[in-house]
This record gives structure tokens, sequence and C-alpha cells, in this order.
């Protein structure tokens, strides 16, 4: 019998029925329809062992999450997910890590209707490194773009703040073990939640909008940057996630100022848009704050209750800057 090699591991764990219209697995290229009136909106993003992710991290979760930090992108765009490609580097043929991670990985594919469409298999040296592209579809001239913040808009954010930030820090033994509250924030880090359904219905309603994945003060800021704009955030708005609340209050601001790995939206909108905003978010069952506006100026001001700005050095994450 012949070994197991790169074709059989792409069939059996990669390769799944899309669409009609789509031609999927199995060619040089995959082809999709293009929809009269639409731009593509194609982002990528990798997660690499040890940087990114823990080594031994649940495959299942791995596989979930790869997919989902794309998606979140496609959300932050106001884009619908159409396809996606996944170049995956791993050092041997692990069964049960490949089940693991496609089961994950198609099974958001499929409630997203994000189609894996092709992709490319290797071996790598040492660890595994995990490539998604993910392609949408938005409206010409239709997309949530960062640049086009202005005075006066308020500042929404989707969700709350700082669960995955105290879940890494738990889990990397940065503060002292507690594993009744790991176990309650782990979900923040394992199953974030891609926010498409609020992208989508936010497009002509929001001005502009980000993911903040980097952590809400860094990301907001290159909405400040591209859009030419300062903005003031009331620190007593922002939401601060249910399991962290308790815990030292310095590590709370850390955690939900500059704290990563978080797949909300931050946007921004006219004032006369409230109501429109909050309908639209108890109709897709997603919680949103108004936490701060959008001002002249280049910078981000964080206000305490007293309407005093805070101090605030440590901006969010940056692989090369450490
Ligand atoms: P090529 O040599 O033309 O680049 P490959 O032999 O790398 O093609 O891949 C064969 C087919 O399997 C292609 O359609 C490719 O897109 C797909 N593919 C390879 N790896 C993956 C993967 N990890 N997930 C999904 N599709 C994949
Ligand atoms: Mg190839």
């Amino acid at each position: 019998m012949n070994k197991f090699g790169e074709f059989d591991l792409i069939e059996q764990y990669f390769k799944r029925p899309v669409p009609n219209s789509i031609l999927g697995v199995g060619d040089d290229c995959a082809l999709l329809p293009l929809t009269l009136g639409h731009k593509f909106a194609v982002s990528t993003d990798m997660l690499i062992e040890g940087r990114h992710f823990l080594p031994n991290t649940d495959p299942v979760s791995l596989g979930y999450k790869s997919l989902a930090v794309n998606l979140s992108d496609l959300a932050a765009m106001g884009a619908k997910p159409v396809g996606c490609t996944l170049a995956l580097a791993i050092p041997e043929i692990d069964h049960d890590w490949l089940a693991g991670f496609a089961s994950g990985f198609h099974d958001l594919s499929q409630t997203s209707k994000c189609y894996l469409i092709g992709g490319d298999t290797t071996r790598s040296l040492a660890g595994i490194t995990i490539s998604v592209t993910v392609i949408g579809e938005v409206r010409r001239n239709h997309a949530l773009r960062r640049d086009n913040a202005k005075l006066g808009d308020d500042i929404w954010l989707s969700g709350d703040l700082g669960g995955a930030y105290i879940a890494l820090q738990l889990a990397l033994g940065n503060i002292a073990k507690d594993t009744k509250r790991y176990n309650l924030l782990k979900h923040y880090l394992e199953k974030p939640e891609p926010r498409l359904a609020l992208g989508k219905n936010l497009v002509g309603v929001a001005n502009s909008a980000i993911d903040i994945s980097d952590g809400l003060l860094q990301d907001l800021g290159h909405i400040l940057k591209s859009s030419s704009c300062g903005a003031e955030i009331n620190l007593d708005k922002l939401p601060i996630a249910n399991d962290i609340a308790d815990m030292d209050k310095s590590l709370i601001n850390e955690a939900i100022l500059a704290g990563g790995d978080v797949y909300e939206l931050c946007f921004t909108a006219k004032p006369r848009r409230r109501e429109q905003i909050q309908a639209i978010a108890k109709k897709i069952g997603v919680p949103v704050h108004r936490i701060g506006t959008i001002v002249k100026g280049e910078n981000c001001v964080v206000l305490d209750a007293q309407a005093q700005p805070v101090e605030f050095t440590q901006k969010g994450f940056d692989h090369f800057a450490i």
C-alpha cells in the first residue's frame, strides 16, 4: 500500500463540498463567481506556534481560531465571506491533530459560509505555521474603512474587553494560578466570535470601523491616523469582561486598554445614528457600548470619571517592538 502523502492528507482533511458556483480544492486554482457591483475584500493572517498560540493548544480550537481571526477582518470591513485558503506547514503527519484542526476549521467555515477553496500543505522544519486568506465581497463603495471617521462621531465598541488578556497571562503563569478564573475566561482565547453580522449591518450606518485584535488603543489609533483626527475615550464607559471585574484596577486598565487578541469591532458613527445602532445590536444579539468621541487632534486621550486624562504608556501589541 502506498504511504499516506500530501494529496491523501488534503483529500481526507481539507477537501469538502462547496456550492456549485465555486470550483474548490483540486485544480491549480479555485474559481469564484464575481457578484456584479461588488468588490472583493481579501485579508491574510498567520498563526505561528510559540508566537500566536502555545504548543499543545487544542487543535479543534486552533482550527476554529485560525479562521475566526481572519473572518474578523472581513467583519470589520462589512464584507460577506465567500471563501478562504489555508496554507499549512506541519513538522509531521499527526492524524489526531489534523482531524481536530480540520473539524474546528470546517465547522466555522460551514456556519459562516466561508468555504475552503484551496491552499498549500508542506512539511516544516520546526513547529506549526498556519496562514489563512479569506475572501469576502462588499458592495462597491460600501466597505467600512479606517479612514472615514468624522469629527463629532461617537466611538462604539462591541462585546467586552480584557478577557483574552487575563486568560493569556494566567496561561503563561504571569498572574498567580487561578484555574477557576482561567476556565471562565478561556473562551475569549479559544473561541472568539467574528462579528460578521454586526459588520454587515453597520454598512451605510457607521463611518469607520476596525477590529481590535492588537488592543483597543493601538487599533483605534489606526482609525485616528487614517482619518486625521483625535479621540476621547471614557475609561468608566469601557465594558469590562465580567470575570475580571474583581481584579486589581491597574491590571484591569492594562487589560482593557492594551490587551490584544480581541475580535470585537470598534466603530464610529454620527450621533444621530444612536438609536439605529442600538436597534441593530438588539436584532443581532451583540452588545454595543458608546465609549467616546472623535475630536480634533491626533491622539487618543483616555478620561477618568472626573474627565481628567489618565496616563497610559503601554499601547498594545506590536510583533517587532519587543
Ligand atoms: P499546486 O502544486 O498546483 O500548487 P498543490 O499540489 O499544492 O497544488 O495542491 C493541490 C490542491 O489542493 C490545490 O487545489 C490546492 O489549492 C489544494 N490544497 C493544498 N493544500 C491545501 C490545504 N491545506 N487546504 C485546502 N486545500 C489545499
Ligand atoms: Mg501548492
